[in-house]
């Protein structure tokens, strides 16, 4: 069976349509850090990585959570680098999981989490993230816990409703992990990529929480380089060295050359977070979608993606009106009842805004209808 995302690309690629519907920039990476890759190839930087990740590559990521969460992260003993996130994620859920072990879901939910939780042989609980404003329902998720529950998959900034948490949500997560005893999977892959000047808060951040978590990230996404998939998982010495075992026997390490480099772009001087381009293109987008029948719902806080409403245009369920939509205006998108387990339908669909601005004027036209 393919993803939603497979389905929604090929669809788009057959209909030559638009694709806002894979979360992927469709403009170039920066030319510093492509510099940075070549340069690493010249130098002979092809052989085997050490199996946790290059040194330099630990310490630039040390570094930035240092900068960006006030953190110290042992580079050594506590990072290790994958081969992108859904990598990381499925390792993280192998790592704490056991057959007959229950896992929090809150949905929407990102589709990898579940076949991860189901290789280990452990079960998904699905909990519903509030209407309307998708922010997490402690008491549900509380009520959600049994003795069997292990763990529970987070993800802020949230794909596909674009929200983030706020402090009180991580306050919120940190009491329950420790009166329970469950184990965080933190997915954190749009790290850098929240609006409005908000702040942004990591599960790294809370001494409690960070105990108990394996923090995941994607450099695909904070450098626009989704095709690179190279990720890392953050998680204390004992949790890493856990994680260790099965990554040595499934990986064993990861592409050297593009680690040289990004040990070398996650510098202050030459990194910028991912906001800064993509925030204009989001208030590009919102400010298009104004003339079209779509219905916002609230602007996206972080991520690359923007939730519409539909109901105005149309009473197909969510994949067919993808689909049509696709088909007819030549725009693809995502629906969003591809996030839960009931493929329940809201009459919503996910744009992604990672694009350049003559694609998302041009998507705009076609969505005036
Ligand atoms: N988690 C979420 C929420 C994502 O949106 C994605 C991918 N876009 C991933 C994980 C996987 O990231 P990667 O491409 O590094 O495997
Ligand atoms: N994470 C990307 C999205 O949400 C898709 C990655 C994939 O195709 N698996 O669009």
């Amino acid at each position: 069976m393919m993803t939603i995302f497979s389905h929604m690309s090929a669809l788009a690629q057959e209909h030559g349509a638009l694709n806002l519907a894979q979360g992927f920039p469709d403009f170039p990476m920066d030319a510093r850090l492509a510099g940075l890759v070549t340069e690493a190839l010249q130098q002979g930087a092809n052989q085997y990585a050490p199996m946790a990740g290059l040194p330099a590559f630990q310490e630039a990521i040390s570094g930035k959570a240092a900068r960006d969460y006030g953190v110290g992260i042992d580079p050594s003993r506590e990072i290790t680098i994958t081969p992108g996130a859904t990598y990381a994620l499925y390792v993280a859920a192998q790592t704490v999981l056991r057959s007959g072990d229950t896992c929090i879901v809150l949905e929407p939910a990102y589709d990898s989490y579940v076949p991860a939780i189901e290789a280990a042989g452990a079960q998904p609980v699905f909990v519903p993230l509030l209407p309307q404003s998708f922010r997490p329902d402690f008491d549900r998720i509380e009520a959600a816990i049994t003795p069997r529950t292990k763990a529970i998959f987070i993800n802020t900034p949230h794909n596909p409703t674009g929200t983030v948490w706020l402090p009180e949500d991580w306050r919120m997560l940190e009491a329950l992990v420790l009166k329970h005893g469950l184990y965080v999977i933190s997915d954190e892959v749009y790290d850098g990529i929240v609006f409005d000047n908000r702040s942004q808060h990591s599960a790294l951040q809370r001494e409690g929480l960070r105990s108990r978590s394996l923090v995941c990230f994607s450099y695909g996404k904070s450098t626009h380089t989704t095709g690179w998939k190279i990720g890392s998982c953050i998680a204390p010495a004992e949790l890493t060295l856990r994680y260790r075992t099965l990554h040595q026997y499934l990986a064993f390490s990861v592409n050297t050359p593009m680690q040289w480099a990004l040990a070398r772009y996650l510098s202050p001087d030459l990194y910028a977070p991912p906001a800064t381009v993509l925030q204009p293109k989001r208030d590009l987008l919102l400010a298009l979608l104004r003339d079209t029948p779509f219905r916002l719902l609230e602007p996206a806080a972080g991520t690359y993606f923007q939730l519409v409403d539909y109901s105005a245009v149309s009473e197909l369920p969510e994949q067919a009106f993808a689909e049509w939509l696709t088909r007819t205006h030549g725009v693809a998108t995502i629906p969003v009842s591809a996030f839960y387990h009931d493929g329940r339908n809201q009459h919503l669909i996910r744009l992604c805004f990672a694009k350049k601005e003559e694609t998302l004027r041009a998507a705009a036209d076609r969505l005036r209808f």
